[in-house]
């Protein structure tokens, strides 16, 4: 399995020795350990001549065109060289090192962004997968007091609701509602940490919706949409933060970033054929580009569109910085709808308000 050493390991690559497979390399500077230019060999880029850059000694490389001048490490370039998930491209980067080879220790220069343990893994999808019986069971039948805001005011009312009609009172349809293996737990429980590979105070498993953060096979977390009380939101214990849906990505020109998972899966299921949809889970959430912007790598133009209440700047101002991101208004049928959920509540259609979107942006991009 992927662990932080073996990344290690991945991101010491020779990257002249390795680049020097794919390109013609040549020695341009002396300074900082040397630089050496080509063209650059990655699948599909059109750069001018020379806008490849090594800093063999930085461990580091460019493409002024792919990488918009940004430098990457070695994982990031056999990522896009063989179209490699990140995992596939640490293990054949950390494959090729030979046992009695003196490996240079890298100091860690940013968070590594590595899903949760295999035991983690494990434990979360026995409870996902038990989450969703129960949702589709008695359980998620049965009404429960949930806190639902007022329209008009915005404070929470308590209202009865079965946890499978609040999800369908947010639009999402029941195969959307398997698709994303949402589910329910019933009531609040705790869960030895050893058996998430964990040590210290058992896991709390709030009452609620189940949203697992999957990004292909893999879990990186677990949150819970809890129907009362503040937060409304929880992640569960060792969950990671990623990117929701972004194995969906790769084939589109354009990509939505929505505020919250429950946007994500209602414009997916209105209008997933027409864009990438996908969501950082919260707003605050800033891009880690160098572990996501590989799914990004095919898109042309980034909408995004996050709720109208002011509380989201931190997280547009980090995903402005991609090439071609606009910023969508939310549409407002009603002076309250602030999100995609409460426009489609309103009536509205999102497909409708997608394609246009995307003709606006057509000619800019
Ligand atoms: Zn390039």
């Amino acid at each position: 399995m992927l662990n932080p050493t073996l990344i290690q390991h991945a991101r010491s690559a020779d990257l002249l020795q390795l680049a020097g497979q794919y390109t013609r390399l040549k020695h341009i500077a002396s300074s900082g350990g040397g630089e050496w230019a080509g063209p650059c060999p990655i699948p599909g880029c059109r750069c001018h001549r020379d806008g490849f850059r090594v800093q063999p000694g930085q461990k580091r490389w460019l493409c002024r065109n792919c990488t918009d001048g940004k430098w990457q490490d070695a994982i990031a370039l056999v990522m896009r060289l063989e179209s490699l998930p990140f995992g596939e491209a640490v293990q054949r980067l950390a494959g090729s090192f030979s046992p009695n080879a003196a490996v240079q220790p890298v100091p860690p220069s940013e968070p590594i962004s590595v899903p949760p343990s295999t035991t983690w893994q494990k434990r979360s999808q026995e409870v996902i997968h038990r989450a969703q019986e129960l949702l589709w069971g008695q359980a998620g039948a049965q009404p429960i007091p949930w806190d639902v805001p007022d329209p008009q005011s915005g404070i929470a009312k308590p209202a009865s609701l079965s946890p499978l009609n609040w999800l369908r009172g947010r639009g999402l349809r029941d195969e959307t509602i398997r698709k994303f293996k949402l589910g329910w737990i019933p009531r609040d429980t705790r869960d030895d940490a050893r058996h998430w590979g964990m040590a210290g105070k058992p896991l709390f498993l709030s009452q609620g919706i189940t949203i697992p953060g999957m990004v292909g096979e893999t879990c990186w977390y677990l949150k819970v949409r809890r129907p009362r009380g503040k937060p409304k939101y929880l992640h569960l214990r060792g969950s990671r933060p990623a990117l929701f849906m972004a194995n969906d990505l790769a084939s589109h020109m354009s990509i939505v970033f929505c505020e919250g998972e429950f946007d994500a899966m209602l414009l997916a299921q209105e209008a997933g054929d027409l864009a990438g949809i996908a969501t950082f889970g919260s707003a605050s959430q800033h891009l880690d580009v160098a572990a996501w912007g590989w799914y990004l790598l095919h898109a042309r133009r980034f909408l995004i569109a996050y709720d109208v209440d002011g509380k989201s700047e931190n997280g547009i101002q980090g995903l402005l910085t991609l090439r071609h991101a606009v910023r969508a208004t939310i549409p407002q049928l009603q002076p309250e709808d602030k999100d995609f959920t409460d426009f489609h509540k309103s009536g509205g259609d999102l497909r409708h308000w997608l394609s246009f979107w995307l003709a606006n942006q057509e000619g800019k991009a």
